[in-house]
């Protein structure tokens, strides 16, 4: 991408969003085309027609989707289905028709069957059966690539789509229904440490198994392979390392410094046993993640606390 490229980041206020956009800041670039929700609704194929056609656009970036953690996308499937189609149909579809010269899709590595060969390779997509607690969400990304490689064969396009694995960072959802387990748990053993309270109850057996990337890192790969990737096949991104939940949480009680007990609540899902994703295309492509996971949960934790009036708000 040139640095006068104009270069329009969907879902520029999200995690995802927001951490690319920080990068291409950063590196120099000056023509980034934003719009929150409230200008924009994304949904709507006229808005974005109207909005393509007067923004000259060269560069995509799809980071704009309805997302949730495991509770949200079990109670709101239609939901998730149907938003997430629609913005993919009329984001990518508007960005063809106006010319845009590159696209980069961020899909989810729940778009992988539940029973995946671990670590998961590329290869492993529509291979089996869904995990149910995201079924809708991951047809709507599996679609959203699909729909990627359908234009890229029909009309000669370029549209590259990228798998990141669980993500955190600057930005995250904390609210307590409808959040990751991530920062979830970080805002449960906060207000548990704050209230004294005995314990603190965490979904599930503690035992399936998840990999967590830091937003910047996922950015930073975005940035790298919108600038040194152009195959038809999709991209894992992640770290290739994975922890139980049970790690997880007793990790961010350490770094909170609770010090009561952690229960484990067997009525809420556990989802997927594993996702650990094969990251060697990713690395053989010349780029691997900095961030450990220690280094991201104490940032995380030092921006919680920094922001703490507007995510308890929420
Ligand atoms: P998933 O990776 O798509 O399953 O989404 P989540 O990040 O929501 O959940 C990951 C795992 O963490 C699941 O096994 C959850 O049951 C477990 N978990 C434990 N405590 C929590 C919590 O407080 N919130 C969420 N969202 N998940 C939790």
């Amino acid at each position: 991408m040139e640095k006068d490229a104009r270069i329009y980041v969907a879902g520029h206020k999200g995690l995802v969003g927001s951490a690319i956009v920080r990068n291409l800041q950063d590196r120099g670039f000056h023509h980034l085309v934003c719009r929150t929700h409230d200008e924009l609704d994304l949904t709507d194929y006229q808005k974005v027609g109207e909005f393509f056609q007067s923004e000259n656009i060269d560069y995509v970036f799809l980071a704009a989707a309805k997302v949730g953690g495991i509770l949200a996308n079990s109670q709101y499937p239609a939901e998730f289905i149907k938003e997430n189609l629609m913005i993919e149909i009329n984001v990518i579809d508007w960005s063809y028709k106006t010319g845009v010269r590159k696209l980069l899709f961020l899909g989810s590595t729940c778009i992988y069957p539940r029973m995946a060969e671990q670590p998961i390779r590329e290869s492993e997509l529509l291979n089996g059966t869904l995990e149910p607690t995201n079924e809708a969400y991951a047809l709507a990304k599996i679609t959203g690539i699909k729909m990627c490689e359908s234009y890229n064969k029909q009309y000669g396009t370029n549209y590259i789509s990228v798998m990141p694995t669980n993500l955190y960072g600057p930005n995250d959802n904390y609210n307590q229904v409808t959040s990751h387990v991530l920062p979830a748990l970080v805002r449960k053993f906060y207000d548990a440490k704050r209230s004294g309270d005995p314990y603190v109850t965490v979904w599930g057996t503690g035992r399936p198994k998840r990999e967590f990337l830091h937003s910047d890192d996922l950015a930073d790969a975005c940035i790298y392979l919108m600038d040194h990737y152009d195959g038809p096949d999709i991209v894992n991104i992640g770290v290739g390392k994975e922890l139980t939940i049970r790690e997880l949480a007793e990790r961010i009680k350490k770094i909170i410094g609770y010090t009561g007990e952690i229960r484990f609540d067997t009525s809420k899902p556990d989802g997927t046993p594993r996702k650990m994703i094969d990251v060697s295309k990713l690395n053989d492509l010349g780029w691997k993640a900095t961030i450990s996971l220690d280094q991201g949960l104490e940032r995380t934790y030092r921006e919680f606390l920094l922001n703490l009036n507007e995510i308890v708000d929420r």
